[in-house]
């Protein structure tokens, strides 16, 4: 979807979204009135934004850690991992795609969140896994 594609400047060279549609579909976005884990109405089947052009801020902000931060591995790709990470201030979010609702809770993702848990609470912060409406503070 490359929803904040244009407005990053420190993107990991080699990573694009692809078909990737994860926040197009996981999260919430007010202002477009969408709840979380339905598909917004804009959204290109197989990847895109009809409304790219006119998309509001939320997304031209956006981009998810895996495009981001190169400690994260491969296996982070949304089209992989089927979670979807991002920071926002102490708050680690972890989107999990319904569809896969218990890939986190295995490795290698479980220990590297525990992990990432462990540094965030070291500054203050933490780590919450979404899954539908159920919510995991990560320890
Ligand atoms: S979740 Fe990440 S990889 Fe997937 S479309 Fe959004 S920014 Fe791109
Ligand atoms: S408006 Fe476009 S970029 Fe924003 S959530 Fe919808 S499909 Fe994605």
């Amino acid at each position: 979807m490359a929803a904040g594609e244009d407005a990053a400047a420190d993107v990991v060279a080699g990573r694009a979204c692809g078909s990737c549609s994860l926040c197009c579909i996981l999260p919430d976005i007010d202002e477009l009135e969408k709840p979380a884990n339905v598909v917004c109405r804009h959204c290109v089947p197989g990847g895109g934004c009809q409304s790219y052009a006119t998309r509001p801020q939320t997304c031209r902000d956006f981009l998810c850690l895996w495009r981001t931060e190169p400690l994260l591995g491969a296996h982070w790709d949304p089209a992989v991992s089927h979670m979807m990470v991002y920071v926002q201030g102490p708050q680690t979010t972890v989107l999990v795609d319904p569809a896969q609702p218990a890939l986190w809770q295995h490795e290698p993702y479980v220990g590297e969140l525990r992990r990432w848990a462990v540094e965030a609470r070291r500054k203050g912060g933490y780590l919450i896994v979404y899954v539908g409406d159920d919510v995991t503070v990560v320890e």
